[in-house]
């Protein structure tokens, strides 16, 4: 049985294994020269499973250390070494110690040790020890390197343990063939299967968009109606954009088609304005940015490359057909769909729709979101504050991220704890509302009127989906509204509205081809998670030195703690495949954009 590993290189790692005594280190001493001859740069690994140092006492390094250095790097022109105070309970975690390896130097990592991780390996096996296989208990083993007299099942590699030459071409033939393993995106679906009566994000989204029909209402709205609306049919252009082919810098108009020492600058063209009249070979027009080009010329030269003297411009710079001129149509040309419906409309957007002279368009109804909390510890803000309660937050960042996606909003307020008066105010908002939306009190095994409201009123399905924060969810239908039950702590409902509302908000109101957007970043720290579970970590990604994008956590990570949505700027998504993500590896973080 080996334990998962994977690999947080670019490049290939194997490792060698084998029984204490059988020559591991005997075989890589003599491979490392070999591979090294042949032009492989190599990084190796090795297990110590004794406490070991590199230091000697005495030295600057070792004194420092043993002052109290976590960290000692030492540093000369021709090596560096970097030692690090790092008592773990059990084995090194080796995608850890991968992450120090510069995989831009070497171009494999050799591993001694790490025997039970699920890493291709190469097996070393000499008959005479009397040692049983590992390859019968480890299908990570790609080849067994033994001495004549042994026999091997069919179908395994086998190599001559003696044979440097031949172990050095199985190692590259390895290398060709490596791949780094396909990206594992989070939210993707997933190869593990979820408990019995819980779900993965995935499943829990593809059935909540699998429920929903968008909107088909539409109207007409006035340009400056338009903001984070969504357009319900294409915008097709009256124009061409740009008009009419013009400069694109203040200069001069030529007809460069014969090209000349010197023009006679025979007139000058604003923009807004015109040239009357057909340049010929050997004149100029003198032209602002805008300006339409006149007939004859084709190309335009900056003003900093002329010079302009007595009636005469000459240039200090060769000209190319065509430079300096935006052609008309080049951006839209008439009759092309300009946006496509199911677009949002943003500061783009409406400027382009402005641009083609448009000042309204057809859009979809906004969706109208009803919004109350439930619970008796919810108490009103601004109202004074009971002993044992707290105030309603979720009411507020639900009805912010709602606005945001370009709802209207009914707030029906705290709804007090009583079957009828919860019963009469949602089948009322069931009539007002597309997405009757509430928090708390939805988690498995909570015995809270409102689940029991819920099942004689609607058609509500009660999860667990596996993810952190947020696990308890509830979603159905009341009427004809769409129904979500939160999660009631703070941060899982932002990340639960986030994950499904958000999806389902955009599919209703008609917005096409939305995805969340995943960016890979570089963790600055390690970051815990548990295999079969979804984690959202609140991140705040930057860039780092090294140019790249880099995120870490807000610190604690309580589900309850608002101030770790407020410090954040993205979630950081590790999927349900990741168990431990080490410091400097890769990982996933889905940005607020616009939503917070
Ligand atoms: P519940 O799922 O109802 O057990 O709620 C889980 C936690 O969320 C409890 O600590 C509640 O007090 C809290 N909670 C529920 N509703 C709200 C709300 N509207 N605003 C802030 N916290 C809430
Ligand atoms: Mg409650």
């Amino acid at each position: 049985m080996t334990t998962p590993f994977s690999n947080p290189l670019p490049i290939p790692v194997l490792g060698f294994c084998a029984y204490s005594g059988t020559g591991k280190t005997t075989l890589l001493t003599q491979l490392i020269p070999e591979l090294t001859r042949r032009g492989v740069r190599l990084a190796v690994i090795k297990h110590a499973h004794h406490t070991f140092d590199v230091d000697t006492p005495g030295k600057d390094s070792y004194e420092m250390r043993k002052a109290g250095a976590r960290q000692m790097l030492v540093a000369s022109h021709v090596r560096w070494a970097l030692m690090t105070e790092d008592e773990v309970d059990g084995d090194p975690s080796l995608p850890h110690l991968l992450a120090q390896i510069e995989a831009d130097k070497v171009d494999m990592v050799l591993v001694e040790g790490f025997k039970k991780l699920a890493l291709p390996k190469i097996e070393l096996h000499r008959a005479a020890h009397g040692k049983p296989f590992i390859h019968t208990d480890d299908n990570n083993i790609m080849a067994v390197a033994c001495c004549d007299d042994t026999v091997l099942p069919d179908g395994i590699r086998r190599l001559d343990l003696n044979n440097v030459a031949q172990i050095a071409d199985f190692v590259q033939e390895f290398a060709a063939n490596w791949q780094p393993a396909p990206l594992q995106l989070p939210l993707s679906a997933s190869q593990i299967p979820s408990p019995q009566g819980s779900r993965s994000v995935r499943e829990g989204l593809d059935h909540i968009l699998a429920t929903i029909t968008p909107l088909s209402e539409q109207q007409q709205c006035q340009l400056d109606e338009l903001d984070n609306r969504i357009l319900a049919q294409d915008a097709i252009s009256p124009v061409n954009v740009p008009q009419q082919t013009n400069s694109a810098m203040d200069g001069y108009a030529v007809a460069m088609s014969v090209q000349c020492s010197h023009y006679q600058v025979v007139g000058e063209v604003l923009a807004g304005h015109g040239y009357q009249g057909q340049l010929s070979a050997g004149q100029a027009v003198r032209i602002m940015t805008g300006a339409p080009l006149p007939d004859g010329a084709d190309a335009v030269q900056p003003r900093e490359h002329a010079e302009e003297k007595d009636g005469q411009v000459c240039f200090s710079k060769p000209m190319k057909a065509g430079q300096n001129i935006r052609m008309a149509g080049e951006d839209i040309a008439k009759g092309a769909t300009a946006l496509q419906q199911g677009c949002r409309l943003g500061a783009a957007e409406l400027g382009l729709l402005a641009s083609l002279g448009m000042d309204n368009a057809t859009v979809k109804r906004k969706p109208v979101v009803a919004v109350f909390s439930t619970g008796d510890e919810v108490s009103q803000p601004g109202q004074p504050l009971s002993d044992n309660c707290i105030f309603d937050s979720n009411r507020y960042t639900i009805k912010s991220m709602a606005r945001r996606m370009g709802c209207d909003v009914l707030d029906l307020g705290i709804i007090a704890d009583d079957e009828a008066a919860l019963e009469q105010a949602l089948l009322d908002a069931s009539e007002k509302a597309d997405m009757i939306i509430s928090s708390g009190g939805v988690s498995v095994g909570n015995a809270d009127f409102i689940k029991t409201v819920l099942a004689r009123i609607g058609k509500i399905n009660f999860w667990r989906i596996n993810m952190r924060p947020g696990r308890p969810l509830a979603f159905g239908e009341i009427g004809k509204a769409l129904f979500f039950g939160l999660p009631g702590n703070p941060v899982a409902v932002m990340v639960s509205f986030i994950q499904f509302v958000q999806p389902a908000l955009r599919k209703l109101a008609g917005e096409a081809d939305w995805q969340a957007q995943l960016i890979p970043a570089v963790t600055d720290m390690p970051l815990r998670s548990r295999t079969g579970r979804t984690e959202f970590l609140r991140g705040i990604y930057h860039i780092g030195t090294d140019g790249q994008l880099h995120v870490r956590t807000t610190g604690a990570q309580g589900s309850g703690m608002l101030t770790s949505m407020s410090k954040s700027n993205c979630l950081i998504v590790i999927g349900e495949e990741a168990d431990q993500v080490p410091a400097n590896s890769r990982v996933y973080i889905q940005p607020f954009a616009d939503l917070l």
